[in-house]
């Protein structure tokens, strides 16, 4: 599993940094969150637009959204058959209808649009992403990426000892209980300790919030000034409130990232090390693997 930092600046590119984009790579699955322009470009070499299942979308400014008619363009003329869904918070279909109206795309697949709000949840195979409201002034959504967690391995000679034995394995599996000798043996009862999911937090643009969910192995946080100053009253997060936060939910990482031009990257990073020892500012590029 990968973490794709594909743009990082905030609100306009720089020489350094494209706008907002991150790329989650689950097996062959790519899920992204935002497509700022450009955003294609970036994943040349990185990912295959082929891949790319679904995109979550945090909000409607213009720089996490104006990649995607490019992108689904490029996906069209790679004779892209499978559908794609978007997802993002209210008026996502309004906004996405209105970016593929503006010329002759003739988009090849199709594309299912959905609105979420707080708590809802998105569902795949191997691991679900949930969306919470952020506070950035207009309506917009943090995502909460999680791998299910999965049964731990079987204790072979406990299942033995207990008479499980051939199919039975796969019939414990599928009912969680099987009855042998008129004695019920629970999965748990032969399983060792389950093996937890890992768990990315990214909250798109924000003031600072309570983030419903605790412990995540990376949190991807707007880190976009350094004082309250040059804040000015924008509904973004200092590199210390970012920090904050993660030592609040017991993140085991933490990325900043929508770095304002103003500031170098060893500005922020002195920064954040001053109160959380585990951060790092996102480059473009930047890989994490999890
Ligand atoms: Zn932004
Ligand atoms: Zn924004």
């Amino acid at each position: 599993m990968k973490v794709i930092f594909l743009g990082t600046a905030a609100s306009k590119p720089t020489k350094d940094r494209g706008l907002s984009s991150i790329a989650i790579q689950y097996k062959s699955d790519v899920v992204l969150f935002d497509c700022g322009e450009n955003a294609q470009r970036q994943m040349i070499s990185l990912i295959k637009p082929s891949k790319i299942s679904s995109i979550f979308l945090t909000h409607f400014h213009g720089d996490h959204i104006l990649g995607i008619p490019g992108l689904l363009m490029t996906m069209s003329l790679n004779e892209r058959k499978d559908p794609l869904s978007i997802y993002g918070p209210e008026k996502t279909v309004y906004f996405i209808k209105n970016l593929l109206r503006g010329g002759y795309f003739g988009i090849s697949f199709d594309v299912h649009i959905k609105e979420l709000k707080d708590k809802d949840v998105v569902d795949f195979e191997d691991f679900y992403i949930q969306a919470f409201e952020t506070k950035h002034g207009i309506p917009s959504l943090g995502y909460i990426f999680k791998e299910k967690d999965r049964r731990g391995s079987f204790i072979e000679n406990k299942a033995k000892e207990l008479g499980i034995k051939g199919k039975m394995f796969s019939e414990l599996e599928r009912k969680g209980e099987i009855i042998i000798n008129g004695k019920k043996i629970k999965l748990e009862d032969v399983t060792g300790p389950k093996k937890i999911g890992r768990s990315i937090v990214y909250t798109g643009d924000t003031l600072p919030l309570d983030i419903p969910f605790r412990g995540c192995d990376l949190l991807i946080h707007d880190g976009t000034f350094l004082t309250d100053e040059d804040r000015n009253g924008t509904f973004h997060s200092t590199v210390k409130e970012a920090c904050e936060a993660a030592l609040r939910i017991e993140a085991k990482k933490l990325v900043l990232t929508h770095i304002s031009q103003r500031y170098t990257s060893d500005e922020i990073q002195k920064e954040a090390l001053k109160y959380f020892e585990n951060a790092i500012v996102a480059e473009d590029f930047t890989v994490i693997e999890l």
